[in-house]
């Protein structure tokens, strides 16, 4: 690893920027969450200001040194490495509630405030923040901004996107970039605050937000519905939603995840040996209304083959039942080394893309596991290597993949549905993206960092798109 120039790091120092250097206390900044890559950086930087990480890219940018902008790593697609080398700029310092405006319902958080946090601040003055990933209690706000996360609950709210009015961010060159605010309509001129929102730390890197919050809905009713198969789930979604029902949250699990999640938490009989589920949350005013919703939910189920519908009033039960759906993904990780593909398509196209995971799985020789969205037709495929030796797995891990994004995008989906294009989806981009919009996305990244020091390696392949 090419260490950094000296006067660069007393440059760093004198601005009063906190450094990392020693090898073993780096080595947390040159991973996330996505599978087992390694990119140690030549050093960490944690900004503890604005004014810091303004700072820290004059230095960069003077330098041509490439910065990594990281929340908490929690990311799965390898957005957050340092792959080529340089600075990663940590910004879990960053970790201040500015206010919250109550008159508003807004509330103003510097970028490394975890989501958990905000959304018990919202909590506090009787507000909720909608966006829930399951990495809540951990990821940060502007590790949801950059890659406009998203969670059950975008099924009636919304992603990430929807709740950002204004961004306080930094350009490569260490200018400031005041974006949006607290108004609720605003027009005038381009529409930066979202621009910035999914663009994965390649444009800007955004220091604080000023974000949109809700009424805590009075009610909320959780439901689990238990199914033979996933066909039969992907249609009662289908026709849960073509029945004039709006749940807060409609998530589906297969046969695969609910065995990897059983081993580690206990599963209610009814799951114990079920081919898939769905995990329902309804929410308003009215808890007339919401049993209502939830008799009609019942009478879908029955007709596509559910069994028995749990149904939970009393929030403990509420938690332990949500602690399944939110601890697969850990599970699921945890049972073999695994390749996960983000995969989307248009929700009445579920239940064709739930056939195509598994055909293209069973082609190839691999065990598959999918879980997911299921109201934004968002599903986790996960391949898993079970007993294969290294080589046979790559090679049908990467043509596996590849032959499921086709499918997906055959079926008008896209390559990646919330974690991002990042490093490891990159290949696939072109497969959506056409060579228009991949040069107006490239002529985007020069004016914002012309020199290409802000993550460099993510999103765009080195080739040119054509
Ligand atoms: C167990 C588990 C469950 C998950 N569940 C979900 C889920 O339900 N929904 C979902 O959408 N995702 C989920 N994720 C993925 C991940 O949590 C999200 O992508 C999250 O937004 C990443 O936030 P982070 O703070 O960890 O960012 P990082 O992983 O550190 O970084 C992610 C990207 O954001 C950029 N970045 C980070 N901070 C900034 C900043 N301040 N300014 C500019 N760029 C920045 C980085 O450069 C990188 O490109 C899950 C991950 C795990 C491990």
């Amino acid at each position: 690893m090419r260490a950094l120039p000296a006067d660069a790091l007393a440059a760093l120092r004198a601005a009063g920027v906190e450094l990392v250097t020693d090898g073993a206390l780096l080595e947390r900044f040159g991973h996330d969450e996505t599978e087992g890559f390694r990119f140690p950086p030549a050093a960490a930087a944690l900004p503890a200001s604005t004014a810091q990480i303004q700072a820290t890219l004059r230095v960069a940018s003077r330098h041509r040194i490439p910065v990594a902008p990281r929340g908490a790593g929690t990311g799965l697609s390898g957005g957050a490495l340092p792959v080529a080398g340089g600075l990663v700029l940590g910004l879990e310092r960053m970790n201040r509630i500015r206010g919250l405006d109550r008159r508003n319902a807004t509330i103003d958080v510097e970028a490394g405030v975890t989501v958990a946090a905000v959304d018990a601040a919202a909590n506090e003055a009787g507000l909720f923040y909608p966006p829930d990933p399951a990495s809540r209690e951990s990821c940060q706000i502007g590790g949801n901004i950059a890659e406009d996360s998203a969670g059950p609950r975008s099924c009636k709210y919304g992603t990430t996107r929807r709740f950002v009015l204004g961004l306080e961010a930094v350009l490569a060159d260490g200018s400031l970039l005041r974006t949006g605010g607290a108004n609720r309509k605003d027009v005038a001129g381009y529409n930066l605050t979202q621009l910035l929102v999914g663009s994965e730390g390649t444009l800007a890197v955004v220091a604080a937000a000023t974000l949109r919050l809700l009424p805590v809905p009075r009610e909320r009713l959780t439901l689990v519905l238990p199914f033979p198969a996933l066909e039969s789930a992907a249609s009662a979604v289908e026709e849960i939603f073509a029945t004039g029902n709006e749940p807060a949250a409609c998530e589906i699990l297969d046969h695969a995840a609910l065995a990897a999640v059983g081993g580690t938490l206990e599963l209610p009989p009814a799951l114990a040996g079920a081919g898939a589920a769905l995990f329902l949350e309804l929410d308003g005013e009215d808890p007339d209304a919401l049993l209502r919703g939830a008799e009609r939910i019942a009478a879908v189920a029955e007709r596509c083959d559910g069994g028995e519908v749990l149904v939970a009033q009393d929030p403990a039960d509420q938690r332990r039942l949500w602690r399944i759906r939110r601890g697969v993904a850990e599970a699921v990780k945890h049972r073999s080394v695994y390749k996960e593909a983000d995969t989307v398509v248009p929700r009445a196209r579920l239940a064709d893309l739930v056939r195509a995971a598994h055909d293209v799985a069973a082609a190839h020789g691999l065990e598959a596991a999918c879980y997911g969205h299921a109201a934004d037709g968002n599903l986790h495929v996960n391949l898993l290597r079970g007993a294969l030796p290294p080589d046979e797995w790559e090679a049908r891990r990467d043509a596996a993949e590849l032959d499921l994004f086709e499918r997906v995008v055959a079926l008008g989906g896209s390559v990646t549905g919330e974690h991002g294009v990042g490093w490891t989806q990159r290949r696939f981009l072109p497969l959506v993206a056409s060579g228009a919009s991949l040069r107006v996305q490239r002529a985007l990244k020069a004016a914002f960092d012309p020199a290409g020091i802000l993550n460099p390696g993510k999103v765009f392949t080195d080739e040119a798109d054509g």
